[in-house]
């Protein structure tokens, strides 16, 4: 095979144009921010409290990404009440991944074209890509809405998908920053609470697309390069059942067993038992027996 030709200038120049700048350099000042964070507790001033409400809306944006992003929005594994799916759009917004539309059209893509060139994530252009590299990229179509019009239709995620910037402000580091006002640490409540907060939950989510694709089991289904492992789990309040999740995707489940960390699923199982969530989708059980023992019974490699 002959080798590949150097780039000319005017590809050079392409490429270049690709790279999304306004993420490259937001991302950049968020991590800066965050190791100030750190410093800023370390010597100017630690809060316990400011620190409880870092730990309450890292849950609280996290489970907007788990619960409503990803298996309400995206996959429609469930049903919600709109005061949660408010809920969620907003502190959705405070984990700043995109908008709910844009982040489902993403992962929709991603599951119909797994490992494969149209993946927003592909695992297979390396760890690193599907970790992060991909969101420093303008990628072709990327503002495709085709593949989620269901969700387009419904005027809460409108609302959020025109307005995320404001929203993102305000749940990201502005509403932590006025709450810790409260006990006199608003600065501590904007970069503790706010940016150190994101910075460790965008790597806890982009943990499911790096991770989740190459370190772990495939009990399920060896179609694609989705794994589930417990550590991945741990780190992402339950997505880390990825084999399982890519095999069964309608399922509100991410981890099957009742032992299975899989903290957004007693989430939305609790919730369903007071009435705010329903038409919890689950796979049957001799469905996901069959497929189990299918992979068990084919040779690897
Ligand atoms: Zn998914
Ligand atoms: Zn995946």
């Amino acid at each position: 095979m002959p080798a590949m030709p150097p780039l000319d200038s005017t590809e050079r120049a392409t490429s270049r144009s690709q790279l999304n700048w306004i993420n490259i350099a937001f991302i950049a000042v968020a991590h800066l921010l965050a190791v100030l964070a750190v410093v800023y507790m370390a010597t100017v001033h630690f809060s316990p409290a400011t620190l409880v409400l870092a730990a309450c809306w890292y849950l609280a944006c996290g489970m907007a990404i788990t619960g409503g992003y990803h298996r309400l929005f995206a996959h429609k594994s469930y049903r919600a009440a709109w005061p949660l799916r408010l809920a969620y759009l907003c502190f959705g917004a405070g984990a700043v991944q995109n908008s709910a539309l844009r982040w489902a059209a993403d992962h929709r893509v991603h599951h119909a074209h797994c490992d494969e060139e149209l993946d927003p994530y592909n695992i297979r252009r390396g760890f690193w890509w599907a970790h992060l590299g991909w969101v420093f990229v303008n990628r072709p179509g990327q503002e495709d809405q085709s593949g989620v019009q269901d969700l387009a239709a419904d005027p809460l995620v409108a609302f959020q998908h025109r307005h995320f910037v404001a929203l993102a402000f305000l749940f990201a580091a502005a509403i932590p920053g006025v709450i810790a006002a409260a006990w006199g640490d608003a600065i501590g409540g904007v970069l503790v609470a706010g940016i150190l907060r994101l910075v460790v939950q965008w790597h806890a989510t982009f943990s499911v697309n790096s991770f989740a694709h190459c370190v772990g089991s495939r009990p399920y289904s060896r179609e694609t390069t989705a794994r589930d492992s417990v550590l991945t789990a741990l780190i992402s309040l339950g997505e880390g059942y990825h084999n399982f999740h890519h095999r069964f995707q309608a399922d509100y489940r991410n981890g099957v067993k009742a032992y299975h960390f899989d903290p957004t699923k007693w989430l939305v199982w609790s919730l369903a038992k007071v009435g705010v969530t329903w038409d919890l989708k689950r796979t049957p059980r001799e469905a996901i027996e069959r497929s189990r023992q299918a992979v068990a019974s084919t040779p690897t490699g």
